[in-house]
């Protein structure tokens, strides 16, 4: 649990009724929609009662206005319980920041209520099936003709995109070519009942079972002109902006997820009696315990680190949400290991230990936002390799 002194009284009291949550409501549930892959909506629906859909947005707006350090002390509580509702939840936040940064006024007055209230659910679609990390490679395109973007193209991975309450998304697609020949993209907003445009498939995943990860077709999809988001030709730095905020809250549900791994890993090795004492008395358990402890200390401080540079607005804070997702990442992917372990045979039963369940989940936070390669190499671009 983050004690840190920069949490706020308010951001204290958010985390204690998050961990309240989290705790009594989440996690009795979370091995069910994990099995089901069904899309926990009425948890959704609650956090929203509680006021937790717009907590970085300005009142004015809707939201809270709290602090990225307090917002990721909430966060973390919310993902030690289950990482479906933490990941959908903060692509919702990060996705309302960007409408925030890069929206008309127009455009935050008719679409940020709505997204501070939880009465949509918001997406982002950058990746492709042929472009990831290289999202300069996409191939989607939208064409101005007649005051309307005409798209065509598809989208891969796409979270939060086919929920109950999900309406369109925040489109990065090609505008144009650049004299050097690098494609000029921007981002475009589509709505949920724009023609052409279609919401395929639920994607099957290993772990985040319960979320909702589409595929997304544009058959000569027509939208508004004035529906684009922010400058044209800026649309992958608009993205990337948002990202830094992905980032730090990649870390912060690393943290939550590795610290899972630990408390139900203590609470195992204290009950469980091989050859004749519980199996924490053994060194071998021991170390890997202690280990899990200091790792998920610095997981949380350099999040924490991040989070503050993010409030201070310094220029620092680009390379310290890199570190903290990198780091953090790494961490819970080692703690879920370590707690498998811990667990012997239980930690791969599917009922009534949650063990196998976070190991499947840890992993893909080495992907997502950014796969750790990416991450060390903005880092070591910085370093100025
Ligand atoms: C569950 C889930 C949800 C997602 N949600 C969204 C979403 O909402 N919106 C969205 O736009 N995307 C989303 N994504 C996509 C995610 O951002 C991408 O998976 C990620 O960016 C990596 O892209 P890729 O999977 O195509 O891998 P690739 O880019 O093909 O990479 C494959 C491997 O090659 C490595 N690699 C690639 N290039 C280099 C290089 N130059 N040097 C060294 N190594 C390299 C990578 O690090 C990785 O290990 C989601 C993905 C998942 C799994």
């Amino acid at each position: 649990v983050i004690h840190d002194v920069d949490v706020t009284p308010k951001g204290r009291e958010l985390q204690q009724t998050a961990r309240e949550f989290a705790r009594e409501v989440i996690a009795p549930q979370a091995q069910g929609f994990w099995d089901s892959a069904e899309f926990p909506q009425h948890i959704m629906d609650q956090m929203a009662e509680m006021g937790f859909m717009g907590l970085l947005a300005p009142e004015e707006y809707g939201g809270s206005g709290i602090s990225t350090v307090d917002y990721v002390a909430v966060l973390e509580e919310i993902a030690w319980a289950d990482m479906t509702v933490a990941l959908t939840w903060q692509v919702h936040i990060l996705i309302t920041g960007n409408y925030l940064k890069f929206g008309t006024e127009e455009q935050r007055q008719y679409w940020v209520p709505k997204m501070t209230s939880g009465e949509i659910l918001v997406a982002l679609g950058g990746t492709e099936p042929d472009a990831g990390s290289d999202l300069k490679s996409i191939k989607t395109t939208a064409v101005r003709e007649d005051g309307h973007w005409v798209i065509n193209g598809r989208k891969m991975f796409i979270t939060n995109a086919g929920t109950p309450r999900s309406d369109g998304l925040v489109l990065l697609a090609r505008t144009g070519t650049r004299k050097n020949g690098d494609p000029d993209l921007s981002t475009i907003i589509v709505p949920k009942d724009a023609p052409g445009f279609r919401v395929g498939e639920k994607i099957r995943t290993l772990g985040w079972r319960a979320m909702d990860n589409r595929y997304l077709y544009f058959e000569d999809c027509r939208v508004p002109e004035e529906n684009l988001l922010g400058v044209e030709g800026k649309g992958l730095s608009n993205i990337m902006t948002g990202l830094d905020l992905g980032r730090i809250a990649f870390g912060a549900c690393s943290t939550g997820l590795a610290q899972a791994c630990l408390d139900h890993s203590l609470e195992y090795a204290r009950e469980r009696v091989q050859f004749g004492q519980p199996i924490s008395k053994y060194q071998a358990v021991q170390m890997k315990l202690a280990d899990m402890a200091t790792k998920i200390d610095a997981a949380r401080a350099l999040t924490l680190n991040a989070a503050r540079a993010r409030d201070a607005g310094s220029p620092e804070m680009s390379m310290a949400a890199a570190k903290a997702k990198l780091f953090a990442s790494r961490t819970c992917v080692e703690c879920s290991d370590e707690a498998f372990q811990i667990h012997g045979g239980r930690g791969f039963l599917l009922d009534g230990y949650p063990i196998a369940r976070l190991y499947a989940d840890a992993k893909t936070m080495e992907v997502g936002e950014g796969t750790n390669e990416m991450q060390r190499m903005a880092i070591a671009k910085h370093l100025g390799c």
